[in-house]
């Protein structure tokens, strides 16, 4: 990969924020559908709108050029814009990270509905990070790397017996009304990737406290919609400009905040990413806390419809797991487990057990003996994504000592559980896990 300074990239000033209109962003086929049936429009008229928002990637009704220029001013007169969340700011690493503000110009995102968002005063970044090659997390989760990128057919499921978030991706604080546009794709780097990694938020801020997560210093600001949530990965999408069908990209639901926390608007999201932007539900991954109402939802997802699932596990027992995040409190490593094994994985499909090496508090060979115990335990064909802890500031906890690291992976692979470190990607812009809070420094 070609090396480059690590920089900040200023975007074109913004557009004036779209308030009091309606965004058509986030409603898929049926209910665009809906929407041009009731203004006497026939209804493939919603495929047309869909494909020129999802799959053309056009964020602007004036170039609907399927549509008549009749039509497309009718829409714009009755208040509608597409209204996909903007690149804002962008910061490129010497490693090929980049990590994203994405303007959020809705406010309203408490009504349920995934993508009718009337667009209000007041504008919120959220944070979304491009990791080219990816971060070894990938690696082990039953994808074969020359998968193609098609819509999964359900794969057979296997019947298993009955039984967290690593979101450490920090956001920004509310930006200023004047930000800057996205930048069009043609200005983005040049295709160097074989594949690509990004990294969703699903909240502005988040509820759940795990102690070692500066996201979680901002507390829940708000969760974002269907749209809000899917516009992050397109505007990626366009930005890298990313064939899809062709380019190899996984998606990940590890930003900020608790995806099952917000889970009809994440599951929403899903739907149009497989639906309407045409990716594949197997090169997703989705991680909590262990949200136990949450896993049970999710495991009766359609399986054609369903990203994989990554538990935020974090802690070798209950003791020290109460510690590091309190909803262990509410939901102890036992029920959660319960729960994921409720989950009908597809063929090749394992369990992801993310586990954050605190130093000296979860990084020592008898924590991974634990883990190995629990994780054999739990009878769930899994894997273990081991994440060196980045440092935060206020947040006292010290980075694990590279030999811990490698006894902590030895040991666990020893014991027959297959462990993958996962690289930390874009320190230099504050992109790896764990660093996100500073969001305007280059
Ligand atoms: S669930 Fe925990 S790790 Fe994930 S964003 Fe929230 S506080 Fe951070």
């Amino acid at each position: 990969m070609r090396e480059k300074p690590t920089q900040l990239v200023q975007l074109d000033a913004a557009e004036p924020a779209d308030v009091g209109r309606t965004a058509l962003f986030g409603l898929d086929a049926e209910a665009l559908a809906a929407r041009m049936k009731a203004v006497g429009e026939p209804a493939f008229r919603g495929k047309q709108l869909a494909e020129a928002m999802y799959r053309q990637r056009l964020t602007d009704l004036d170039g609907f050029t399927t549509l008549a220029k009749a039509l497309r001013r009718r829409l714009g007169a009755g208040g509608c814009v597409v209204g996909r969340p903007r690149i804002a700011q962008v910061f490129q690493s010497v490693d090929g990270t980049e990590r994203y503000l994405i303007e959020c110009q809705s406010g309203d995102s408490q009504t349920g509905d995934p993508g009718d968002r009337p667009i209000v005063a007041g504008v919120e970044t959220v944070e979304a990070v491009w990791m080219p090659e990816g971060d070894g997390g990938e690696t082990g989760d039953g994808t074969e790397p020359d998968e193609p990128e098609t819509l999964g057919a359900p794969e057979p499921a296997l019947s298993l017996p009955k039984g967290p978030d690593f979101g450490t991706w920090e956001s920004s604080r509310p930006q200023p009304a004047s930000v800057p546009q996205a930048k069009p794709p043609s200005d983005g780097p040049g295709k160097t990737w074989s594949r690509a990694t990004i990294c969703v938020s699903s909240q502005v801020g988040c509820a759940v406290n795990c102690q070692f997560c500066l996201t979680a210093k901002l507390g829940l600001q708000r969760n974002l919609t269907a749209g809000e949530i899917a516009g992050q990965v397109v505007a990626i999408l366009d930005r890298q400009a990313v064939e899809v069908g062709r380019d190899r990209v996984n998606l990940v639901f590890m930003g900020m905040g608790e995806p099952f926390l917000n889970y009809d608007n994440f599951m929403a999201a899903v739907r149009l990413l497989v639906k309407e932007v045409g990716l594949s539900p197997q090169r997703m991954t989705v991680s909590t806390s262990g949200i136990v109402p949450g896993i049970e939802r999710f495991a009766a997802e359609p399986a054609e419809l369903r990203p994989k699932l990554a538990i935020s596990l974090n802690a070798p027992n209950d003791q020290v797991r109460s510690e590091l995040m309190p909803i262990n409190r509410k939901w102890p490593i036992e029920a959660v487990m319960d729960a994921v094994r409720q989950v009908h994985l597809r063929s090749r499909e394992r369990i992801t057990f993310e586990y954050v090496l605190l130093g000296g508090v979860t990084d020592q060979p008898r924590h991974a003996a634990e883990v190995a115990r629990l994780v054999r335990r739990s009878g769930l064909p899994a894997k273990v994504n081991l994440i060196a802890w980045n440092p935060g500031p206020g947040i006292a906890y010290v980075m694990p000592r590279p030999e811990d690291v490698e006894k902590f992976r030895s040991t666990l692979a020893r014991e027959g559980i297959p462990t993958y470190l996962r690289k930390p990607r874009g320190r230099d812009i504050f992109a790896a896990c764990g660093q996100l809070k500073r969001t305007v420094e280059g």
